[in-house]
């Protein structure tokens, strides 16, 4: 029998006795009155010694009772009991995650939603200087550096940043920030001094080498010259192996100069100035039109013409902030492409425009094309893909790497389309914040 019938049973015997008794004393009234105030009573007692228990958190064994009370008791301190251990085994959880996040080698900060540190990890407490007590200061407080500020306001958070750490400036970090849950971020940093190093020798070494390729080039293209003047042609393989020497020393320091423009690239500051692109491009275009026009009509036997290949079109008179130097290597360097990978019976089309949120430049030709798989890879450093053509054209494979840093240096961004067999073009997106008249 469940507790709630015997509880009703009892009540219901206890009514019937009132009745027997008060029916035959006549004093039914005064003794159902009686049996009222005890039943209430009693329930005050037990909700008195209820609260009592629940008041001290209803952790120890419950008051001995009985009937529906003792199930409620039994109830709560059941409920108690799980609430206890799954308590128990979340802080068992928490703290090994902490633990785990301790001993971690890259540096970990929880960020709350006014940038206060809410929980800091050892290595990050070692590479940013923190303290215990720093929990809950905001972190542009403790890591001044102006780029770190910048990168934290501005909410895009895809790439690091690269600081140095501010206990030791010889450590060089990597801080990204990662966003989690409602307003919470991560910030993790990485000890990424090696790496940098690594990178400064590779640099360094490229340009040393480059450098001083520079004067032994000079000298033997200069006594090459002077050979060559004195050369009488009536030896052909003295002329041809001239000639030879020539194209490879040439080669050779075109090779030399791209190397030394790619490290100026990446390690100069960058100048800005308001660079006037239409009139850079008619330029561009009439020195390359009659640079190429010049090397077709020195390799044919006919006289030196230039031929009329490159079609500017120019559909807005937009000048963009930049370095004019570099902006004239990328686009030399696109329509000199254009020119060496198309046939000479077609057209270039250079042309400067703009569309929606970016001024562009395509240069486009109907030449021999890219392979799908070879798109990605041109912009590598050394890479030169493999087409079979009638003849050899000449190349450094390091044009597009130079171009592709040229417009990152520019906030630009390169995109190629190009099909086998029927042409290419090469666009530079420029975002409109760059446009300055
Ligand atoms: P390269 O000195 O070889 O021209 P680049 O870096 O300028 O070096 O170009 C890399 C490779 O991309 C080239 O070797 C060529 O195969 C391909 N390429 C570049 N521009 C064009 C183009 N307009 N049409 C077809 N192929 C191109």
């Amino acid at each position: 029998m469940g507790v709630w019938q015997k509880e009703i049973i009892a009540g219901l015997l206890l009514l019937l006795a009132v009745s027997i008794i008060g029916g035959i004393t006549g004093l039914f009234m005064p003794l159902a009155l009686a049996l009222t105030l005890a039943v209430l009573m009693r329930q005050l007692y037990q909700i008195n010694r209820f609260e009592k228990w629940i008041r001290t958190g209803g952790r120890a064994k419950y008051p001995k009772t009985s009937g529906i009370w003792e199930e409620i008791y039994y109830h709560v301190y059941r409920i108690k009991k799980n609430e206890k251990k799954r308590k128990k085994k979340l802080g068992k959880m928490v703290d090994q995650f902490r633990q785990s996040t301790e001993a971690l080698p890259d540096a970990a900060i929880v960020l709350g939603s006014n940038d206060e540190i809410e929980w800091a990890n050892k290595a990050a407490r070692e590479v940013f200087g923190l303290h215990q007590s720093d929990k809950g200061q905001r972190i542009p407080n403790l890591i001044r550096f102006p780029e770190f500020i910048r990168y934290l306001k501005s909410g895009n958070y895809h790439e690091a940043v690269i600081l140095p750490s501010p206990v030791d400036h010889r450590i060089t970090l990597a801080v990204r920030i990662i966003t989690y849950g409602a307003g919470l971020r991560l910030l993790l940093a990485q000890d990424v001094t090696q790496l940098k190093k690594m990178e400064r020798m590779r640099k360094d070494f490229v340009a040393n080498v480059s450098h001083e390729l520079r004067t032994p080039l000079t000298v033997l293209k200069g006594y090459l010259e002077t050979l060559q003047d004195m050369d009488d042609g009536k030896s052909s393989l003295l002329t041809t192996s001239f000639q030879q020497m020539q194209g490879q020393t040439e080669r050779m320091q075109h090779l030399v100069d791209d190397l030394l423009l790619l490290t100026r690239l990446e390690t100069q500051q960058k100048k800005t100035e308001c660079v006037n692109v239409p009139a850079l491009l008619s330029q561009i275009c009439k020195e390359t039109e009659a640079l190429h026009g010049r090397t077709s009509a020195a390799s044919a036997s006919g006289p030196s013409l230039s031929s009329a290949r490159i079609e500017l079109i120019m559909e807005t008179d937009v000048h963009i902030v930049g370095e004019e130097q570099e902006l004239r290597s990328a686009f030399t360097n696109l329509l000199g492409n254009a020119l060496k990978y198309s046939p000479e019976d077609t057209v270039v089309k250079v042309r400067w425009y703009r569309s929606g949120d970016s001024i562009v430049l395509d240069v486009e030709d109907q030449g021999e094309g890219i392979a799908t798989n070879d798109i990605p890879r041109v912009t590598e450093r050394f890479y030169r893909s493999e087409v079979k053509r009638t003849k050899k054209v000449g190349g450094t494979g390091l044009g597009l790497a130079i171009v592709k840093h040229v417009l990152m240096r520019h906030d630009a961004k390169l995109s190629i389309a190009s099909e086998l067999g029927k042409g290419s073009r090469f666009s530079c997106y420029f975002p409109v914040k760059r446009v300055c008249n």
